[in-house]
């Protein structure tokens, strides 16, 4: 096979792989769509809360690496791998899955016996 040959057939690979991408983000798409009207009609059942762990990278000041000199010290950062807790709910009725990192504050109305203060 001489080069030339060779070079067609990678740009043919390569204009077949474009047009099968762009026929497959076509698709999605679509699907997409059809996905976001059933969730977005939904009323939602979810089921009870999920809680998992996931890797996270936190970064951190390095205080084993101070940069610069005399005064004028700061210290540079690192990243530390560690997880962090996921929470997942998912509709019983349309299967929209609810994934969340994020955490709020809930104040109660709870009723306490009043013994003075
Ligand atoms: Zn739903």
């Amino acid at each position: 096979m001489t080069n030339s040959v060779r070079e067609a057939a990678v740009v043919d690979d390569i204009r077949e792989a474009r047009r099968e991408r762009d026929q497959v983000a076509a698709r999605l798409k679509v699907l997409d769509g059809r996905i976001a009207r059933v969730e977005a009609s939904c009323t939602h059942d979810f089921t009870p809360v999920e809680q998992t762990r996931e890797p996270h990278v936190i970064y951190e000041p390095d205080y084993t690496n101070p940069i610069g000199r005399g005064s004028d010290l700061w210290y540079g950062e690192r990243a530390v791998e560690t997880t962090r807790p996921v929470w997942t709910r998912t509709c019983r009725l349309c299967g929209k899955v609810e994934r969340t990192t994020e955490q709020r504050d809930v104040t109660t109305t709870a009723k306490v016996p009043a013994f003075g203060r």
